[in-house]
């Protein structure tokens, strides 16, 4: 009989990691291996934020999936998933179709927008490596011809972000940093240039401490970013957002939308059943129904049961559903019982910079300025370790020798 198939979509953390864990444990005749990614490139979402303010040379970002997995050891497809087709276990991508034993779905999130009017048409998103390119692109051409161009004013230096969780505070923390540089390259006066943040809950940060956002709002309206809380966003057009009650436009030449993401839409094209844009998985972290389909990372709406709420989407929580599924799909395999999964919260820092950040690590103990930024670049350098040991460490790692 021919080997079982064990096919991988996206190679993003939770792609890659279950990848390598599935290398570790089956050898190349128990199973044959494939994972399918749109590039053949692998880049690092929590640092999407740095790419799109233009802070970090991009090809830090981004890393050769065959650098890090052998292709002699996994068939490496890049094509770009188009559906999956459950009822024949097919994968359908733009070139090819393959069949699958195994399925594992890891292909990320994409922008919620809530059906704010104008948001997919007007806004950028920090999504994926080539969306923040285009955002890092536009800022710089705003600049670039703020002074020969007369269609330019102030307005169309302003950058406006919408939303002030993580992603959108971690993406002002860069800009606050980045600005006042470009201002020097383009010959502008930084006072000029409006870095805005939208939120429409209470605070900005929401979840984490009082002190923590206390303490981050202060450190970016200090570097001069303008933080408007408790304010909804009505629409956004090609001036920029209209809000609240009195429908206040803030005009702005760059609009990111950072404010919600979902699951990837191929799952609902596949006919997934979804809870916000992403499948409820069963303890075992597969599919209700599909004894043989495990969604990971941001596709997959992982119930935290002694609390009754899901656990949040990161690439933390990623890493360790790739552990878990690598084990039991040999355990499916062998026809062993299946693992839970059960997640091991190692704490949250969200960046406002290269030298500061916030955060609270394991035991609740609260993180604050060079310290957590500290954290921020250990945590990003352990992953790169996990990934591809020392050589990838010296070759991407923030802490580097040279
Ligand atoms: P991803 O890592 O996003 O990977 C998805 C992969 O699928 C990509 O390679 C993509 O190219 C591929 N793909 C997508 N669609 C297709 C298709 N149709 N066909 C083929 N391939 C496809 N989490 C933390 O734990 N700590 C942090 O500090 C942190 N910071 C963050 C900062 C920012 C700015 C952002 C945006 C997120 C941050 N997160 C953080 C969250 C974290 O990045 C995500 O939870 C994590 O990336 C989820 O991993 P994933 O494997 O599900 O998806």
């Amino acid at each position: 009989q021919a080997k079982p198939r064990i096919v991988v979509l996206g190679a993003g953390y939770a792609g890659m990691m279950t990848t390598k864990k599935l290398l570790k444990n089956l050898s190349p005749e128990e199973a044959e291996i494939v994972l399918v990614n749109k590039h053949n490139y692998h880049y690092q979402t929590t640092w999407l934020h740095e790419l799109a303010a233009g802070t970090i040379n991009p090809n830090q970002v981004r890393i050769m999936i065959r650098d890090i997995i052998s292709p002699n050891r996994v068939r490496l497809i890049y094509d770009t998933v188009v559906e999956i087709d459950k009822g024949n276990q097919r994968v359908l991508m733009e070139n090819s179709e393959l069949t699958y034993d195994y399925l594992v779905v890891a292909l990320g999130y994409e922008s919620n927008t809530f059906g704010i009017n104008g948001m997919d048409k007007h806004a950028f998103f920090i999504e994926n490596f080539e969306s923040c390119q285009l955002i890092r692109e536009h800022i710089e051409y705003q600049f670039a011809r703020y002074h020969s161009d007369p269609t330019m004013d102030e307005a169309s230096l302003a950058i406006l972000v919408g939303g002030g969780g993580y992603t959108g505070i971690e993406f002002v923390g860069e800009l606050v940093e980045k600005i006042p540089k470009l201002c020097k390259k383009y010959d502008i006066d930084r006072g000029k240039v409006k870095i805005i943040n939208v939120e429409a809950a209470p605070t900005i940060l929401p979840g984490f401490d009082h002190d923590l956002v206390a303490y981050a709002k202060k450190s970016l309206q200090e570097r001069g970013a303008e933080i408007i809380e408790g304010t909804k966003i009505n629409e956004c057009t090609a001036e920029g957002f209209i809000v609240g009650e009195n429908n206040e436009l803030i005009k702005a030449g760059t609009i990111v939308w950072t404010g919600g993401v979902k699951g990837n839409s191929i799952l609902d094209k596949s006919g997934f059943e979804l809870t916000k844009g992403k499948v409820t998985v069963n303890g075992d972290l597969r599919a209700p129904g599909y004894d043989n389909i495990f969604i990971l990372g941001d596709c997959a709406w992982v119930m935290n049961k002694a609390e009754n709420r899901p656990y949040p989407p990161t690439a933390q929580a990623a890493m360790q559903h790739a552990t878990t599924c690598a084990q039991n799909i040999r355990a499916l395999m062998y026809h062993e019982p299946l693992e839970e999964f059960v997640f091991s919260d190692k704490g949250t820092v969200a960046s406002l910079g290269v030298t500061d950040a916030v955060g609270s690590i394991l035991n609740g103990t609260k993180l604050y300025g060079k310290s957590a930024a500290t954290m921020k670049k250990v945590v990003d350098d352990r992953y790169l370790f996990l990934l591809g040991g020392p050589k990838l460490l010296l070759k991407k790692g923030k802490f580097r020798p040279f």
